[in-house]
């Protein structure tokens, strides 16, 4: 290979969805994903393992659209899995800790463009884990909205309205609600 081709090779792009729950996050995720596959790129896709609300080996969206994805527990085996990959995308990504952001910069330095899929917030308003360092390591930061339940402006927060207080609990409409600002401080009070 030449230098000047060489010169010529990029680094990857870090794309991040993030919003609450019932934003369309992971429809979109996977959306991105047929539009790689549909251009041939060799795509790979993860999810953490403690995902199996709807398939141990699928990503299926609230509307129940779906694609394969590899569980993996620790975010250090998508690299070993991920050598022949043009693209890679994560779902649930905030459930990863923070080998995470090293994960994605190896990546990205291996030409891999990378899709990410998260919770920006916690349930009580927080920044999720690893997110923010991950949105700042980001090349483009898409955030979706979902709509409010109470009062059906935009919603950027996800609200438990189930009594189970762990940070990752998966759960279901039912279990969580989507809020705006205003309804999400005006029942947070619920929580207390
Ligand atoms: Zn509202």
């Amino acid at each position: 290979m030449s230098l000047e081709i060489q010169n010529k090779k990029e680094y990857g792009v870090i794309e991040i969805i993030c919003g609450s729950m019932f934003s369309g996050k992971t429809k979109l995720l996977i959306n991105k994903v047929q539009n790689a596959k549909n251009k041939n790129l060799n795509i790979k896709v993860f999810k953490p393992k403690i995902d199996i609300r709807y398939d141990k080996n699928k990503i299926v969206s609230h509307e129940k659209s779906q694609i394969s994805a590899i569980p993996i527990n620790d975010s250090y085996e998508i690299i070993r899995f991920s050598k022949e990959a043009d693209v890679v995308a994560i779902d649930e990504v905030q459930f990863f800790n923070q080998n995470i952001i090293q994960t994605c910069i190896e990546l990205k330095k291996c030409n891999i463009d990378i899709i990410l899929a998260g919770l920006d917030m916690d349930y009580l308003g927080k920044p999720f884990g690893s997110m923010p360092d991950l949105i700042k390591i980001a090349d483009n930061v898409i955030k979706l909205h979902a709509i409010c339940d109470m009062c059906n402006k935009k919603a950027h927060h996800t609200y438990r309205v189930s009594e189970n207080s762990e940070n990752i609990f998966l759960g279901e409409k039912g279990d969580y609600l989507a809020l705006c600002k205003k309804c999400f401080n005006s029942q947070k009070l619920n929580y207390v």
